[in-house]
């Protein structure tokens, strides 16, 4: 691979088109080590300190410091309980396939990094929060615990220790709001899924009012391995400041689209050249999405660019969760965007009036500019929709998140808009 040190502790075990690793043999290449270290060897307070430590960042898309989050649960003989862990496993950003990867190709890895952070928080109950469409992922991470419970693993008083731990997998009813946290702590708690006001964070008041973790399936799949081997070890797998691998995705018209562990930190143009093998014949690279629908668009200008939290939010956009879609010249921008911004339309929540007035909105321009029927002033009112929508505007990062392609579309590729007005018609339509 480059002939560069390649680690990947996350996907080590996962062979594509194959069973995942049952218990016996998971344990057979170190799993559940971690739980025993933790459980025999460190207080809770010491494995949160490590992975604040590992310089973790969630990789659901926002980065936050993951150490961070669990030092804000309440701690010590008065904390509230009954304390809460939930692993998002509602993957339905647009272009971002990674969780499921983790889920169907080694559940085992999951769990063990759900019981460590369960134990280092002194999470009382944890839930998976599964994207109804993952039924393959569902039907393995049952029978992973159904193994790990008969193992004493999960349960009570685990390998011996004071420590129990009640486990559920709760199936989402299928909304892209159900993985913003507060909406999926509401939709856990049976009600309609909408956001909740943060300030307060799950972390003090969440599902049911008591403290709760929401961390991403990858970012929990880190927590084995950062206690195995350590915090500097962990960082340094990276190219960058942020600790550890990141597993990237590309999708559109590359040779090879897929997803690598790699360092945190790679390089945009070799993820895209190396990895994904680079435009297929006949297309042209024009930008790339780079976390995900909601997040700006990158040029080629941009391509040097690290993928990390950082870096790419100091050239304009968010690596969110690194499931990067490709534009090539033969597709419309227009009509990608156009896309984009229907579904996050139909995925509003309806609860603030900017969000779910103004997105469908937003996307009947867009249809007008696309389909010939555009005014040069429709570009004037989109771009104060972005503003309209955007962040401090709406209850939550739903509408905000939709305005990212839209703003960077805008600017750069606002001679394409031009042109379906100018000429009355989308010009990659015959
Ligand atoms: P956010 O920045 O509000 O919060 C991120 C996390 O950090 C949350 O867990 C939150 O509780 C915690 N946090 C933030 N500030 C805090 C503070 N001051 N004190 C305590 N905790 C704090 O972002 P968000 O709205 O949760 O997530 C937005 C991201 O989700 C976007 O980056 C988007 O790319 C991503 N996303 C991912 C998917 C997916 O399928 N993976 C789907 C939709 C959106």
């Amino acid at each position: 691979m480059n002939g560069k040190f390649m680690a990947t502790p996350l996907t080590q075990n996962i062979t594509p088109d194959r069973e995942p690793l049952d218990i016996k043999q998971y344990q057979q290449v170190g799993g559940y080590q971690a739980l025993r270290k933790a459980l025999r060897e460190m207080s809770p307070q010491e494995v949160q300190q490590t992975v604040k430590d590992s310089k973790l960042r969630g990789r659901g898309g926002a980065g936050f410091p993951t150490g961070m989050k669990w030092s804000f649960i309440p701690m010590g003989d008065d904390a509230p309980h009954p304390k809460y862990l939930i692993a998002n496993a509602d993957e339905m950003e647009p272009g971002t396939f990674k969780d499921r990867l983790l889920m169907e190709g080694d559940p085992h890895q999951l769990l063990e990094a759900m019981i460590v952070s369960s134990y280092a928080t002194q999470a009382d109950v944890a839930y998976i929060f599964l994207r109804d469409e993952y039924k393959l992922a569902a039907h393995r991470l049952k029978q992973a615990a159904q193994e790990a419970r008969e193992q004493g693993l999960l349960g009570k008083h685990i390998l011996g220790s004071g420590f129990s731990l009640e486990f559920h997998i709760h199936t989402s009813a299928g909304r892209y709001i159900c993985g913003e946290e507060t909406a999926l702590v509401t939709s856990l708690e049976g009600k309609r899924a909408i956001p909740r006001q943060k300030p307060p964070y799950p972390q003090t008041c969440g599902l049911w009012g008591k403290p709760t973790v929401v961390n991403n399936v990858e970012t929990l799949c880190n927590v084995p391995h950062i206690i195995n081997h350590g915090a500097e070890w962990y960082q340094n797998l990276s190219r960058s400041e942020d600790g550890g691998t990141k597993i990237y995705g590309t999708s559109g018209r590359v040779k090879r689209p897929g997803a690598w562990e790699l360092p945190m930190g790679t390089p945009i143009r070799e993820i895209l050249e190396e990895y994904a093998g680079g435009m297929q014949e006949g297309y042209t690279f024009r930008g790339l999405l780079p976390g995900g629908a909601s997040t700006d668009f990158l040029v080629e200008e941009h391509l040097e660019t690290p993928m990390d939290f950082d870096a790419v939010m100091k050239v304009g956009s968010r690596m969110g969760t690194g499931g990067m879609i490709i534009l090539d010249d033969k597709t419309c921008p227009v009509a990608m965007v156009l896309n984009l911004e229907r579904f996050f339309a139909q995925e509003s929540c309806g609860w603030c009036t900017p969000c779910r007035d103004g997105l469908p909105w937003v996307a009947h321009i867009l249809q007008a500019i696309e389909e010939g029927r555009g005014q040069m002033e429709d570009l004037e009112i989109l771009e104060m929709h972005t503003q309209f929508l955007g962040p401090g505007k709406t209850f939550c990062m739903h509408a905000p998140g939709a305005m990212e392609p839209l703003q960077s579309a805008l600017k750069y590729f606002r001679e394409d808009f031009e042109q379906h007005i100018r000429e009355q018609h989308c010009p990659w339509r015959s």
